[in-house]
């Protein structure tokens, strides 16, 4: 079913506890978590603890689930005092764009000076 933990989703995996992860805040339907591998002083992912494999598509479904991730951004970037030097959130969809975890995520980067446009 739609939004239905994913037995073989690192992120679900990551949802249930079952892989480790950096968790700076958690409520009842989101999870943000640093970067294993970060591009920048701050580099948190938000994720739906519901399974879907993109942010459109979650937004099509449950777009408050949407509203409560980017929501959070704010409260990372207060968390990590770059409310006042500016950050990103991205939110990669498809392959093409970067994306490599097929599980929703909006990335929330920043802590120094970000180009645009990105590469
Ligand atoms: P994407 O490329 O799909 O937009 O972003 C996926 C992100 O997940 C990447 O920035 C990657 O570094 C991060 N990532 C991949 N595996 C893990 C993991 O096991 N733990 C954490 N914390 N981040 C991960
Ligand atoms: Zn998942």
């Amino acid at each position: 079913m739609a939004g239905e933990p994913q037995a073989d989703c690192l992120f679900c995996k990551i949802v249930a506890g079952e892989v480790p992860a950096t968790i700076v805040h958690e409520t009842e339907t989101i999870v943000a978590f640093r970067d294993i591998n970060p591009q920048a002083p701050t580099h948190v992912l938000v994720i739906p603890k519901v399974h879907y494999p993109d942010a459109a598509t979650l937004a099509a479904a449950e777009p408050q689930v949407i509203a409560d991730i980017l929501r959070e951004a704010r409260t990372v970037a207060a968390g990590d005092d770059i409310e006042e030097t500016g950050y990103r959130v991205v939110f990669n969809t498809g392959a093409g764009a970067g994306q490599t975890v097929f599980h929703a995520h909006l990335h929330v980067l920043g802590g120094r000076g970000l180009q645009w446009p990105p590469g």
